[in-house]
């Protein structure tokens, strides 16, 4: 069996298929961790998922919360409350539209909170904030190390990573795949598409072409700060997500993008989007006027049109993919692989999946003819 990426979708799933008993070989074209899953800034969040992630997203946080028993590491994991600000009236009810939305389905993590409450929770935040949203038992972990943490786990179960090795063409000959790449000839019955934002050119080889976009998120890091706020922080309506460390230090994303380019790894910052992110952590957070920032960098991420994965089986025999997580895949991570193990393994998953096939695509453009 052939895992192909070596971010934290592909440690994942070669981790779950080696517990299955599985013999898995991973390729990488660069080193494991090199991309999105390594530089992103760990959100661990089920607030204001897309619909049909929840029911993932709510499996997930429950490996999240037990993942040293899975991988013998505690991969910097820190449970914490997660809240969405809504600045107005206007974007409170709209939070609360979204809270009776998912109550509808019968999830009940996503709480309205008043402004009273939202302050007792954010002491830092803007007096014009009017209340929020809040899901206890969010969190987050250090990316980096929650990947070497599977890449280890999976080692130690007999995974094989082969890091410099460039997957350039496969082809599927009498139920066998052959895959070319820059360090020699594979073979496998089974392949696994977890390449991320090139996750669309695996596709392709396959024989699926998916409209999947390369984009380039961005983060900032102060120099460390008085302790203010300790929820992980969104802000409805705004490009803005929050969160401080232990060390005082505080990461600030929210969306703002620069440019990348996927042939050579290379991103470019976008100063004008930094500048107006930094911008919108000082007006809900008037302490951030005080901040320095020290250092900021964008990571390479694939983006599908409809803002959600593909994961799953493909429409050719033997192939699976996970890839295209639209920046919030991090938190995908542990039960993607187990999800991926689980339709290799056993044909199917107990969880809704219908919504991430890769045939929507296809369904899209032959409508469309
Ligand atoms: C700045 C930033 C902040 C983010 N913040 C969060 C967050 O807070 N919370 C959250 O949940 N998500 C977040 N995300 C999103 C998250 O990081 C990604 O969705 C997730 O890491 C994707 O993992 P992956 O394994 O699919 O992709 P990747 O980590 O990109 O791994 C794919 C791997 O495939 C390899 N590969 C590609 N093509 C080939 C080939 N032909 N042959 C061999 N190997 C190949 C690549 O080199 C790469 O290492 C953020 C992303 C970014 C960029």
């Amino acid at each position: 069996m052939i895992v192909i990426g070596g971010g934290l979708h592909g440690c994942s799933a070669a981790l779950h298929l080696a517990r299955r008993g599985l013999s898995v070989i991973l390729l990488e074209k660069d080193h494991v961790g090199r991309h999105a899953s390594g530089v992103n800034a760990g959100g661990v969040r089920r607030l204001g998922r897309a619909l049909p992630e929840i029911p993932l997203s709510t499996a997930s946080a429950k490996i999240w919360h037990e993942i040293e028993d899975l991988v013998e590491d505690d991969c910097g994991f820190e449970a914490s409350n997660q809240i969405k600000i809504a600045e107005t009236e206007e974007g409170l009810a709209q939070l609360r539209q979204r809270a009776s939305d998912v109550s509808a389905l019968g999830f009940a993590h996503e709480q309205i909170v008043d402004q009273e409450s939202l302050r007792e929770f954010l002491p830092a935040v803007a007096p014009h904030c009017q209340g929020g949203m809040i899901v206890e038992g969010d969190g987050h972990a250090n990316p980096p190390r929650t990947v070497q943490a599977f890449r280890r786990k999976g080692e130690s179960l007999g995974v094989r990573f082969r890091e410099g090795t460039s997957v350039g063409h496969v082809e599927r000959k009498a139920g066998v795949w052959f895959i070319e790449t820059n360090d020699g000839s594979f073979e496998a019955g089974v392949i696994v598409n977890c390449a991320g934002a090139w996750g669309g050119r695996i596709a392709e080889m396959i024989g699926e072409p998916v409209p999947i976009e390369v984009r380039a998120p961005m983060l900032m890091i102060t120099a460390r700060m008085p302790a203010f706020v300790a929820p992980v922080v969104g802000v409805q309506g705004r490009k803005l997500s929050f969160k401080q460390f232990a060390n005082g230090t505080v990461l600030i994303g929210g969306g703002y993008e620069g440019t990348a380019n996927p042939e050579t790894n290379e991103t470019k910052l976008d100063r004008t989007g930094l500048a107006e992110n930094a911008r919108n952590a000082m007006e809900v957070f008037p302490i951030m006027r005080k901040a320095s920032v020290l250092r900021c960098w964008a990571g390479i991420e694939g983006m599908m049109p409809d803002g959600i994965p593909v994961m799953g089986p493909s429409q050719e025999e033997g192939a699976f993919h996970a890839f295209g997580f639209c920046a919030h895949g991090f938190q995908l991570g542990p039960v993607s692989g187990k999800i991926l193990s689980d339709f290799i393994v056993d044909g199917g998953t107990n969880l809704p999946m219908s919504a991430f096939r890769i045939e929507r695509f296809s369904e899209i453009r032959q409508s469309a003819s």
